[in-house]
């Protein structure tokens, strides 16, 4: 195994259940309920671990209708990360589920997108419907950890660290940005809400909350570039996530999956 492969871990920390109508941008002509599963991720090798999103807090999350399984860090402490030794979280994107419990990592530095910040922080946000994703809490502690040194910006695709690179992708926010991992079965993509079900790669039906639609489809072209087959992306809200790969421990089934091994299908 290279030594820059990393362990992949997929972590539940919420779920809802929508409608397939409300899911997709041109809704479904045959609705039926659609469920959705909330995760952060954690990638781990000999030399470092990497938290990539921190999920939401049980009053923000509960407050939107979505339950609340277990904190993100309490989740983390099932596969033996420990918040506090955590240095390097990446932050996908600002959605309320991915960016909810940034006070958490005491000792983190955030790695975010330019075009996120100006996003969150700009004019598209005097539009009530492209806020509506967003906790103005989150976005003013990112501007407080910024003052503080706290935060790393990137400008479109770059490294993290070796075998970590972050990939900007518009469409659903300004400054979405996926990350690709290398793994012992090669690099795997953890789309975020690039692709949030499989089938929105599938068929190319966009995610009903976006930004941009354009760039929302030209994002899914550039994900297939990213890896060497579709078994390699894993989109970001897929309950089929927990059901495709293995969990760690008999115990962990249905909580974390491993997505640096091989799908079971
Ligand atoms: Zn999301």
């Amino acid at each position: 195994m290279p030594s820059t492969a990393y362990e992949i871990f997929a972590l539940k920390y919420g779920e809802r259940v929508g409608s397939r109508g409300g899911m997709f941008v041109y809704g479904d002509p045959h609705d039926a309920p659609m469920a959705m599963d909330y995760f952060v991720w954690a990638i781990r090798n000999s030399e470092r671990t990497i938290v990539i999103d921190v999920g939401y807090g049980r009053e923000e999350g509960e407050s939107r209708g979505r339950t609340f399984l277990r904190s993100p860090v309490e989740g983390l402490n099932l596969i033996g990360i420990e918040a506090s030794d955590v240095m390097d979280v990446i932050i996908t994107h600002m959605h309320y589920d991915h960016a909810g419990n940034l006070a958490l990592f005491p000792n983190a530095r955030f790695h975010i997108q330019d075009e996120e910040m100006a996003y969150v922080t700009g004019r598209a946000m005097t539009h009530k419907v492209l806020r509506s994703s967003y906790a103005i809490d989150d976005v003013v502690e990112l501007v407080r950890l910024t003052h503080g040194e706290r935060v790393v910006f990137h400008a479109g695709d770059d490294e993290i660290a070796p075998g970590v690179t972050v990939h900007h992708i518009s469409g659903h926010t300004r400054g979405l940005q996926s990350v690709r991992v290398a793994s012992a079965r090669g690099p795997v993509v953890l789309a975020s809400d690039a692709a949030h079900y499989y089938e929105n790669l599938e068929n190319e039906t966009p995610f009903a909350v976006l930004e941009n639609m354009y760039l929302m489809l030209e994002g899914f072209r550039k994900l297939r570039k990213l890896v060497p087959s579709a078994a390699h992306l894993v989109p970001g809200h897929d309950p089929e996530v927990l059901k495709r790969y293995p969990a760690p421990s008999p115990e962990l089934e249905g909580i974390v999956a491993r997505l640096d091994l091989a799908p079971k299908s």
